[in-house]
Parts: C-alpha cells; sequence; structure tokens
C-alpha cells in the first residue's frame, strides 16, 4: 500500500460501537470485567492500553515500517525509556550535534545511573567507528540534525554498529517516515516527537518509538511504557491520528518551501551561510540524496556579523514567528544558541529555520525586509 493511503487508513477503522467514521475520543481510565473476571475488550486499566493509543500505535508501526510502537507523553520521554531500558555499564553514542536536551539527559540524569556516552560527530564514520567499545549497547543518530542540519548516514552507521554488536536508533522526527525510513536502512528503533511534523499544528506534545521486532529490547521498552507511566493521553492520540492523515502532503510543501527560501537566502549578500541539504554545496547533499526522499522543511543560516545581527534579523520579521519548535504550518525562527545556553554548539550568527505552509513567497519577502535592513 502506498505511504499516503496508509496515513488515512493504518490504525483507522469505523467504531463498530456506533460505526461512527472518525473515531471517538476514550477517556475512560478502567474498562469493564466480565462475570468470570475476565476482560472481553483486550482493555482493563488506560495506563496499560487504551484504544486511541492502540490506534495510534497501530497507525506509527505502519508508516514506519516497524513491528511494534508505543506512544509517550513527550518525545524526551521516549527517548528516556529506550535509555532507561539500557544498564549501568553499558555505553551509548550520540550525535555531538543532536537535540541538546538528548545529551543534557545523557549527562545530567542517566550518568548518574552508570549509563556511559560519547558524543561523536556521526558525518565522520572513522570517528565514530573509533569511538564504539565493547560495552556500546546503542548508537544514537538523529538526521538532519539540530541545529546544523547535518545528515548522518543511516546505512553506513548501522554496519559499523552490526560489527560492534551494539543497536541503532533513530531519532527520525526532523525527516519523518515520508522522507526517510531508517528502519528499512537497517535500523532497530525509531523515535519521535510526534509534537512536531507528524501532529503537525503546534497543539500536542506527545513521542512515540517504532521497533523493528517486539523483541527483549522492545519488551523493556513497552514495559517502561506501562510502569514508568509516561503514556500520551487518549486525546494527544487522537489529535495526533487526526494530524497524520495529512502529513504526506504537508510534508511535500514544507519540502518545496524550505527549498524555494533556502535558494534566496543562499544568494541572499546579508547571509554568510545556509544550511540545507538541499543545496549542492551542503556536505551531506549526496547522502540525503540517497537516503532522503526530498530535503525536509528545517533549515538554518549564519549571518554576517554576531550575535546582535542574528537577534536583529530576526528581530525585524513581521510574518515570520519568533518562537522555539517546529513542524506547524506557520514558519518559526530561533536564535538557537539563546535557546540552548552555555554549551550550546550553535553558532551565535545562526537563525534556526522550521518553513511552514505559508505561500513561499511571503516567506522570502519577509526575510528580504528583515536582511534588507541590516
Ligand atoms: N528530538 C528532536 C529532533 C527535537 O527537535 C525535539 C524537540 O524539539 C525532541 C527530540 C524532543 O521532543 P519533545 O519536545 O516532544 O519532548
Amino acid at each position: 500500500m502506498h505511504f499516503e493511503t496508509l496515513a488515512v487508513h493504518a490504525g483507522h477503522r469505523p467504531d463498530p460501537a456506533t460505526g461512527a467514521v472518525t473515531p471517538p475520543i476514550h477517556l475512560s481510565t478502567t474498562f469493564e470485567r466480565a462475570p468470570d473476571g475476565s476482560f472481553p475488550s483486550g482493555y482493563i486499566y488506560g495506563r496499560d492500553a487504551n484504544p486511541n493509543r492502540r490506534s495510534l500505535e497501530a497507525s506509527l508501526a505502519a508508516l514506519e515500517g516497524g513491528a511494534v510502537s508505543a506512544a509517550f507523553a513527550s518525545g524526551m520521554a521516549a527517548t528516556s525509556a529506550v535509555f532507561q531500558a539500557l544498564g549501568p555499564g553499558d555505553h551509548v553514542l550520540v550525535p555531538d550535534d543532536s537535540y541538546y536536551i538528548t545529551r543534557k539527559l545523557l549527562q545530567e540524569v542517566f550518568a548518574r545511573w552508570g549509563l556511559e556516552h560519547t558524543a561523536v560527530d556521526m558525518t565522520d564514520l572513522a570517528a565514530v567507528g573509533r569511538s564504539l567499545r565493547s560495552t556500546t549497547r546503542l548508537v544514537w543518530v538523529e538526521t538532519p540534525s539540530n541545529p546544523l542540519i547535518r545528515v548522518t548516514d543511516i546505512a553506513g552507521i548501522v554496519a559499523l554498529a552490526r560489527r560492534a554488536g551494539a543497536r541503532v536508533a533513530c531519532d527520525n522526527t526532523w525527516a519523518t517516515p515520508v522522507l526517510t525510513r531508517p528502519l528499512e536502512l537497517g535500523a532497530d528503533l525509531v523515535m519521535h516527537s510526534t509534537t512536531k511534523y507528524l501532529g503537525g499544528h503546534s497543539d500536542v506534545l506527545s513521542g512515540a518509538l517504532v521497533a523493528r521486532a517486539d523483541d527483549e529490547l522492545f519488551q523493556r521498552v513497552r514495559a517502561i511504557q506501562i510502569a514508568g507511566g509516561g503514556i500520551a493521553s487518549p486525546f494527544d492520540c487522537w489529535m495526533l491520528l487526526r494530524g497524520i492523515r495529512s502529513l504526506p502532503y504537508r510534508m511535500k510543501a514544507h519540502c518545496e518551501h524550505a527549498a524555494a527560501v533556502a535558494r534566496f537566502l543562499d544568494s541572499h549578500p546579508g547571509v554568510a551561510q545556509v544550511h540545507y541539504p538541499g543545496l549542492a554545496s551542503h556536505p551531506g547533499h549526496a547522502v540525503a540524496g540517497r537516503q532522503m526522499k526530498d530535503f525536509g522543511g528545517m533549515l538554518s543560516f549564519e549571518v554576517h556579523g554576531g550575535r546582535a545581527e542574528a537577534l536583529g534579523v530576526a528581530g525585524r520579521l513581521q510574518l515570520i514567528t519568533r518562537a522555539t519548535s517546529l513542524g506547524g504550518p506557520e514558519t518559526l525562527i530561533e536564535h538557537r544558541a539563546s535557546v540552548e545556553g552555555a554549551h550550546t554548539r550553535a553558532p551565535e550568527t545562526l537563525l534556526r529555520m522550521s518553513v511552514g505552509l505559508e505561500h513561499p513567497d511571503d516567506l522570502i519577502a519577509d526575510l528580504a525586509q528583515a536582511l534588507e535592513a541590516a
């Protein structure tokens, strides 16, 4: 079945009780037992399972081509569940340009529990090979990366990790399964901040994991989801299933608009550098061409000068909204170094954009007037 069809149908069926085509939201936290003590509906208690969550998990597994999925209250709850499924003394490789809270979680929370990690440039396969240890259990990939928009060769990482006996998890939030399907490239797990493109409307905070197999690692993840309780709410699951239906078509527009904005910025004398994998000059262009169907809706660019000049450009924008996050209909821009604080890897001159669904000419006109005044 084609991806667009899966996005509309996977996890959906008319409600057997009423025939409703759009599913109801099941808010009940508890489900009735039969006189013999069994649970004929298959549901017991809302933390264990809920019909909306099951539907969402079925949809996510189908979209990523996985066997199973687990939906969480946020992307970071999903990421935490993967790290919690490892043990003291285990080692994790993480990109040095990952979403900064992923590294913070390893440094400030999991290091205290004996989980070791090394941050490495994942675009350098030789460096990844050198960083693998006999205790490395997991290689965490994030591509394109945040905020430098670096592209990691997932199949290349998988080959190295396999030889070392390590699993590969891929944060596929930015590419989405529309553009990249990491499980097909050999990864074992996919993580999503479904808060972003999958929800698609900047109104749901949630996360998910999809696994290639319902194996021991995933069963530990499932136990952490249910016993730990960091589950996605029925309403959020319903909102996500709704958002996913238009994901393939939203992604087409995000990619087309980002490419237009990137070309404009690349030709503007006020811009020192554009980071967008769709540009032939981007160091990850060839790898992105192989593993992505299109180049995505995220880009970053650097202005001449320093922090004040970058903040000045962002400050003069009138249509584009200054806010964190990504993947919604509205274009967002942020000065990433201000958001990430002291240990940021983002240059002070860098602005990150989530290019939205507005007409790209309007976005370009807004950027042009903000850059003109510089
Ligand atoms: N991964 C990436 C690539 C992200 O951009 C984010 C959030 O910005 C996260 C993970 C964390 O997701 P959440 O905010 O849903 O916990």
